[in-house]
């Protein structure tokens, strides 16, 4: 496969992420952004990225572009990459990731606002945790951190760079009042990240509103 034919597969992957999003009304308003790294013989290109401010209900492969490893247009493409890139660019120098999602869904911007950034929010008990890489057992505590939104992106990624916790897995985080990231070695996986951890906060969303703990 050559390098445009993985482009091209990668494209279509993005959008159809993308589409599956919107129906899933985690992606309103244009909002929201996708990406995966391009394999190393692609350099200067470095990651697949959808374009900004694109409504997500029709997104379409012609709308992804390949950006270099600071975040910044190659191949003379005259798309504008998501305004959030640098954050993408940042979580595959930090993490090693191979796909990087970013969603708005209702419960991620709600809850993101319940917590402080040095509690971030703790998950156990729940069987969906083992859609995670590595957790084979319910039985566990994965934390997903909180950090302060901010439109300074730059300043952002840098504040996150330096407070991820990458001594132990971490799969995503949320930006307070904004939405939620999430990574994974590849499209396949970071996609199976993104429904456990849109799953955990909705059912976060639905024990603090009853009132009970989760694991009452
Ligand atoms: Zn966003």
């Amino acid at each position: 496969m050559n390098d445009t034919q993985d482009f091209k597969v990668f494209a279509d992957q993005l959008a159809d992420i993308a589409q599956w999003a919107y129906r899933k009304g985690w992606a309103p308003a244009t909002s929201t952004n996708y990406s995966v790294r391009l394999p190393e013989h692609a350099a200067p290109a470095f990651c697949a990225i959808t374009s900004s401010g694109v409504d997500k209900e029709t997104f379409e492969p012609d709308q992804v572009l390949a950006v270099d490893r600071i975040g910044m247009p190659v191949n003379g493409c005259t798309l504008q990459p998501s305004a959030e890139t640098l954050l993408h660019v940042m979580l595959y120098h930090a993490t090693g990731a191979g796909a990087v999602l970013h969603t708005h869904s209702f419960a991620a911007a709600l809850l993101s606002r319940s917590v402080g950034e040095c509690d971030g929010l703790k998950f156990s008990g729940w069987e969906l945790l083992k859609g995670l890489d590595g957790v084979d057992t319910h039985d566990c505590e994965v934390i997903l951190p909180v950090f302060p939104n901010s439109q300074d992106i730059p300043a952002l990624a840098a504040h996150i760079k330096t407070r991820l916790p990458l001594t132990k897995p971490c799969y995503g985080f949320l930006l307070a009042g904004h939405g939620l990231y999430v990574w994974g070695k590849d499209i396949a996986t970071a996609k199976r990240h993104l429904e456990v951890f849109e799953f955990l906060l909705q059912c976060e969303r639905e024990v603090r509103s009853h009132g009970y703990p989760a694991n009452a």
